[in-house]
């Protein structure tokens, strides 16, 4: 693992790191995984709640991205309590936000549907999230930025420079940090790497691309399974 996020960081070697060790560290443990980035990274990112909290219980004190935000406006004190940062991308999280009172505001990362269709504020809807996050006392400012590629496993596909394209001219005029590359954005689209990379399966020593192995980009297996 400390090897393989060394070759990942060397990759992007001006943007910062967000570990993704959502899943149990990918089936390796979630916990030995943090401990063993902890100098490493910049800060880990888990899809859920549960998960930020056993690594906050664990003694890990790094920042935490919820890369899929919280379900429930009842989730968010505990938000608040543990000091992790959020996705918000779509409208029932930010109804939440305004209509919470909070101890301290919360850092958020607003995330853009450039193109994947799974999780995100459409294009057409950006300015007015960012408008309404900007006047909530409980979001901290400035706003953060995250998208997510559809295709980016693909070397040739039109769809990642677009989505990147589409990312840019959304996110010029915002000052906050912007992310979105993970593994396959960080070892093979330089020009995604902006302010944060989210490598997750390549820190495990795994291609994200079938054409190419581990090994191809300088990484090392972290798991060896057996079998008779
Ligand atoms: C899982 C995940 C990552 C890491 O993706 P890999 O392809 O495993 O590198 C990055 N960002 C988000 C939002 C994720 O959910």
């Amino acid at each position: 693992l400390t090897h393989n996020i060394d070759v990942i960081r060397a990759m992007a070697p001006n943007s910062c790191t967000w570990a993704a060790i959502k899943a149990n560290g990918y089936g390796h443990g979630l916990l030995p995984v943090a401990n063993a980035l902890a100098s490493q990274a910049d800060g880990f990112g888990v899809a859920r709640l549960d998960e930020a909290l056993k690594l906050r219980a664990g003694g890990v004190v790094k920042p935490i991205l919820l890369l899929e935000g919280f379900y429930s406006a009842d989730d968010l004190p505990a938000v608040v309590a543990h000091n992790l940062q959020t996705v918000v991308h779509g409208e029932e999280q930010l109804l939440a936000f305004e209509h919470a009172t909070l101890a301290h505001p919360v850092t958020v990362w607003l995330k853009i549907d450039t193109g994947m269709h799974r999780l995100g504020v459409h294009p057409d809807d950006v300015s007015d999230f960012i408008e309404r996050l900007n006047a909530c006392p409980n979001v901290a400012k400035p706003l953060h930025f995250i998208s997510h590629f559809g295709r980016a496993d693909e070397p040739e596909h039109p769809l990642t420079q677009q989505q990147i394209d589409v990312f840019t001219s959304l996110t010029a005029s915002q000052s906050g940090f912007k992310s979105l590359a993970a593994s396959s954005g960080t070892l093979m689209w330089p020009t995604s790497h902006f302010d944060f990379v989210r490598p997750g399966i390549s820190l495990y020593g795994v291609s994200p691309v079938s054409e190419r192995t581990g090994a191809d980009f300088g990484l090392q297996p972290a798991m060896t399974m057996t079998s008779s």
